[in-house]
């Protein structure tokens, strides 16, 4: 085996300069254990990437004239992260005080906002302007106004996006307000914790003792009745105290299926703001302004070229500039249509078909050596269950199915057992780099399934 420096002289020579720098240059040698290489990506980006791309490459220039090529384990680096740029000497590095995390800034990460979901980096257009102007409102003057306000509109408009850039406006103004945000699953999986421990009194608090309430994909309410109903007494405390309730949806309240008459009615008693699909203008100017938060520079006709003949959907779009943007920076190449054509090749003109719970199944199965009915049979044997929790875990990482739903798809389980599978299998990969390897890779063979 050849020292990591050595290594890192063969790999600038044979990936090139500026692939090099892009890829290679930002990872650390963590330590050599058990005869694997423990190597550390600052971002989990760089490791996907490197693993995608250049893992056998990087394998190669590491083994020596023995010929024996080490196996590498790539980790997302945990902790205070090295800045990828940065060349300094890390003792040097450790003098410079770190720029300190404002109040806002910590109120904002404690509450569990996505960062950079703010008002600065939304896009207003017809298609979001009363939704947007609704939110502005709430975030100056909470529970004065239209309560609730209940937005709803298909999946990736922006409703995440927007209740969030409340939440940060009014942490920018008061750091110390109470601002509870959270998915309605996430409220759903809280109330079941709490009856199950007993715990409702510390429940009631969390959620009733709110300046604003913000509950995002209250459609996930369809059909859950102790959920519904420890809603609505949520619901009332804090509409009598005049503090603020924001909800999201994906349907109107109307058609919500399975939701209790009085909710129905309350959810219609403040504002209903729709955010439809962005216009070609809105979807250009947020194609720009994704651009420009990820560091690409994409030129006006490039963005155009994008926003016609990627999607509507700005997830998608998302994606696509990604993509584009590691792609240029490998090649150190010019952004032009041309090249975002190639680039893009796969995400263009093609059928694209979702992902499945039945191909996270077969893909497991297959690996595994099981046939589909024992995958979802009642057999508790270590080499069934393993695998079934892995395929849980997947259903629900790779595809963001709901645990009743995975459940329901693995023979008909609790939700709860989907739970517990997800966290036992989360909890094993943390300290068990092969185990995660293994599920990466399996992953990997999922998502290629797409499009078969
Ligand atoms: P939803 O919750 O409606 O499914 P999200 O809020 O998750 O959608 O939005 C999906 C992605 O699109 C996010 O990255 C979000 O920042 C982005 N997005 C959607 N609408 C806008 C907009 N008007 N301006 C900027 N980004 C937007
Ligand atoms: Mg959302």
């Amino acid at each position: 085996m050849r020292s990591w420096q050595h290594a890192q002289e063969t790999l600038r020579a044979t990936l090139g300069d500026s692939a090099y720098k892009a890829w290679i240059k930002p990872l650390r040698f963590a330590a050599f254990e058990n005869g694997k290489i423990l190597l550390d990506a600052p971002k989990k980006f760089y490791r996907d990437w490197l693993e995608n791309n250049h893992l056998e490459t990087v394998r190669k220039a590491l083994t020596g004239d023995s010929g024996v090529a080490p196996e590498i384990v790539v980790r997302v680096a945990q902790g205070e992260l090295f800045d990828e740029e940065d060349t300094e000497p890390a003792a040097e590095r450790r003098k410079r005080p770190k720029r300190r995390e404002d109040a806002a800034e910590v109120a904002a990460r404690l509450a569990k906002l996505v960062p950079g979901y703010t008002f600065e980096n939304f896009i207003v257009g017809p298609s979001n302007q009363l939704a947007h102007a609704a939110a502005m409102s709430i975030a100056r003057s909470p529970g004065s106004t239209y309560n609730p306000v209940f937005i709803y509109g298909s999946t990736g408009v922006g409703k995440t996006h927007l209740v969030n850039a409340i939440g940060h406006a009014i942490f920018q103004r008061s750091p110390s307000a109470k601002v509870v945000y959270l998915s309605c699953e996430a409220f759903v999986n809280e109330l079941i914790i709490s009856l199950r421990h007993k715990s409702m009194d510390e429940f009631k608090k969390r959620f009733r003792k709110v300046d604003v309430l913000i509950v995002d994909d209250v459609q996930f309410l369809a059909g859950r009745e102790r959920t519904q109903e420890e809603f609505f007494h949520t619901f009332n405390t804090l509409h009598a105290a005049r503090r603020q309730i924001v909800l999201t949806s994906d349907k109107t309240p109307k058609d919500i299926p399975d939701l209790e008459e009085r909710l129905r009615n309350r959810f219609e008693w403040g504002l209903i703001a729709d955010i439809q699909a962005p216009d070609k203008e809105t979807t250009l100017a947020i194609v720009q302004q994704k651009a420009a938060a990820l560091g690409v520079a994409i030129p006006p006709h490039v963005a155009a070229f994008l926003a016609e003949n990627i999607s509507s959907n700005v997830r998608e779009l998302e994606g696509a500039i990604k993509r584009l943007a590691m792609k240029a920076s490998l090649g150190k190449v010019e952004v032009t249509v041309e090249f975002a054509e190639a680039a893009l090749e796969p995400l263009l003109h093609k059928e694209r078909k979702q992902t499945t719970i039945e191909d996270v199944q077969t893909v497991i199965c297959e690996h595994f050596g099981l046939t589909l009915t024992q995958l979802k049979s009642k057999r508790r044997t270590q080499n069934v269950v393993v695998p079934r929790q892995i395929a849980m875990f997947l259903a629900r990482e790779l595809l963001g199915a709901s645990f009743p739903v995975i459940g329901e798809q693995f023979g008909g389980r609790d939700h709860s057992t989907v739970i517990h599978a997800c966290s036992v299998i989360k909890a094993r990969q943390d300290d068990d780099p092969a185990l995660r390897a293994t599920i990466e890779r399996l992953a990997r063979s999922i998502s290629t399934r797409r499009g078969h």
